[in-house]
């Protein structure tokens, strides 16, 4: 089934929407529920699976975690997308919050079989020990694979380290047989400015490219690497950014995509940033977080530029970089992100929020 993407989709009423057409996939919206004013229901009372229902067909893209950068607040979770593709989860990021926002969804966190990661900084990757040891820890026995740049096999054998003494306990106490080597595994990808299939099965086939979040000064001194995705189903193709500042790699990924997910940084911040790099410069720091956030991320423009380069029919943002002043992004008007891309993209914008499925 194929639900039309809404015109510029803001509010919770919308994000509940969502959930209900993730309920008409066969999902259960639990969270959805809850906010509705339903009684929220604990996951054991989820219908015995004498009561499975058909496979859902179709592609939606699930927002997870829509935040921008490290940190947490309790509206918004660090970044995460899901695809769900004929009824199976393929996850890009696993941001703080991802745990819970695929509870929240209905999709749940047992049958994640593959996932992405964009790059390897904590607002990507803070879920993924929590998640695989709770896979294991669930009874999981299909194997789930890891893909993305340099060092995420590394950080996938990081993540069973921090889980070991779980295993090793549970193993003697719970008669336990599966080993999470057996189970778990990080692949390095290697990707460059052409987009580059990284993988395929009868459902998806995902192509990659190198984006601009690393900046060439950093990118010649580490094997390190940030990729922007593109998802293709039979029905609608998704291309992600990533965290990136404007990427004429990313414009080619995502030619002609359905819809495109990009990061965005509000005007405002972007402006403030600068000034504070110039401080720092000045003061003979050179390498601040400030001249970071402003040269490795997009504002508005750029999203629009990039948007409009790539004649996407849709643009969904993400990764929010909110104005300064709005701690967690409350009170933002989201208005600022819409009017300011709306100035290099005629197609449609939709700002991500989580739990909004698209
Ligand atoms: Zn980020
Ligand atoms: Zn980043």
């Amino acid at each position: 089934m194929t639900i039309t993407p809404r015109r510029v989709v803001l509010t919770r009423r919308t994000a509940l929407q969502g959930a209900a057409a993730l309920a008409t996939l066969g999902f259960v919206p639990q969270l959805a529920r809850a906010q509705a004013g339903a009684v929220s229901q604990p996951a054991s009372t989820a219908p015995p699976a004498a009561a499975a229902k058909p496979v859902p067909k179709g592609t939606k893209l699930v927002m997870l975690g829509t935040r921008g950068g490290p940190g947490v607040d309790i509206n918004r979770s660090e970044t995460a997308c899901a695809l769900v593709a004929d009824g199976v989860t393929y996850l890009l990021d696993c941001g703080y919050g991802t745990m819970r926002a695929l509870v929240a969804s209905g999709l749940g966190f047992q049958k994640v079989d593959t996932m992405f990661l964009t790059h390897l900084h904590d607002d990507h990757t803070a879920d993924i020990a929590a998640l695989l040891a709770h896979q294991w820890t669930g009874g999981k026995t299909a194997p789930t694979n890891i893909y993305g740049p340099y060092a995420t096999a590394a950080t996938v054998a990081g993540a069973l380290q921090f889980f070991h003494a779980n295993v090793e306990i549970r193993t003697i106490d719970e008669g336990r047989t599966v080993q999470p080597e057996a189970l778990f595994f990080g692949h390095d990808l290697t990707v460059g400015a052409e987009p580059t299939r990284v993988f395929a099965d009868e459902r998806i086939v995902v192509t990659a490219v190198t984006n601009t979040h690393y900046p060439e000064r950093a990118v010649a001194r580490m094997a390190h690497r940030s990729f922007g995705y593109r998802f293709e189903t039979a029905t609608r193709t998704i291309a992600f950014s990533g965290d990136t500042a404007y990427s004429a790699n990313v414009v080619k990924l995502a030619r002609g995509a359905d819809v495109f997910v990009c990061e965005i940084m509000d005007h405002g911040m972007y402006l403030d940033n600068v000034e504070r790099a110039k401080v720092a410069a000045a003061a003979g720091n050179t390498e601040s977080i400030a001249r970071h956030v402003a040269e490795t991320h997009s504002p508005p423009a750029d999203v629009g530029r990039m948007a409009s380069e790539a004649k996407v029919k849709t643009v969904v943002l993400n990764h929010q970089l909110r104005g300064p002043g709005t701690p967690g992004g409350a009170g933002f008007q989201i208005s600022a992100f819409i009017d300011a891309v709306r100035e290099k993209f005629a197609g449609e914008v939709i700002v991500g929020e989580d739990q909004l499925v698209i």
